[in-house]
């Protein structure tokens, strides 16, 4: 499927300045957060996994926590869920690396539990504040623990599934997490169906910027 990742800017020139501004405020970030002891995670974990991608993505991923290989390599979603969100992405039409790929939780919770409340406060502002470099006009938020930490809500997947939640500004979509789909396989119907929806949007989003770009 051809790439659905457009420019956001007409000037070319423009775009790499921007590019390259926001991929330097990330290192510096990333920077900070490997010396992060905002939390208890810090004494059990190998890498803060910061998060990696296009600096300047239109789509960004958000997972819950890394992993065991996440925690070893120090880069997010490299185990068997990484292998299927690759798929999932090639299915939407992106290459992993076109898309901005982060988790709630930059330090994985031993035994890989849920994400605790004092947890998710420290690491949160390190979450903003990559989006606010990003800026992304849509985000993908992986599986409920995600969700329910972004929206700050209890609800069921099921309930969040199927449409638009602005957070932060951005458009956000909801889906199964991979490790889900890795133990559930007959949700692959439900998962492709929420990948159309975001593309869909992100399509339409596109075209109407170009065409506000383009009047200007
Ligand atoms: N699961 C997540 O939520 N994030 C990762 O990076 C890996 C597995």
């Amino acid at each position: 499927m051809q790439s659905l990742l457009f420019k956001k800017d007409e000037n070319l020139l423009h775009t790499e300045k921007k590019e390259a501004s926001s991929s330097h405020e990330l290192e510096l970030l990333s920077e900070k957060a490997k010396v992060c002891h905002n939390c208890t995670l810090a004494a059990t974990r190998l890498n803060v996994v910061f998060g990696e991608g296009n600096p300047f993505a239109g789509v960004a991923v958000i997972g819950e926590a890394p992993g065991a290989e996440e925690d070893a390599s120090g880069r997010p979603f490299t185990g068997k869920s990484g292998q299927l969100l690759d798929k999932m992405l090639k299915a939407a039409g992106f290459a992993r690396q076109e898309v901005y790929i982060c988790n709630i939780l930059k330090c994985r919770p031993p035994g890989n539990r849920n994400p605790l409340k004092d947890e998710i406060r420290s690491c949160m502002p390190w979450l903003l504040e990559q989006l606010q470099i990003v800026k992304p006009r849509v985000i993908l938020i992986l599986g409920k623990v995600a969700a329910n930490t972004i929206f700050e809500n209890r609800l069921s997947l099921g309930s969040m599934r199927g449409k638009v939640i602005i957070w932060q500004q951005v458009d956000c979509f909801i889906t199964y997490h991979p490790a889900a789909l890795l133990r559930n396989p007959h949700l692959k119907k439900e998962w492709l169906e929420d990948i159309q929806l975001m593309t869909g949007h992100y399509e339409t989003i596109g075209r109407k910027q170009n065409a506000l770009e383009n009047e200007n």
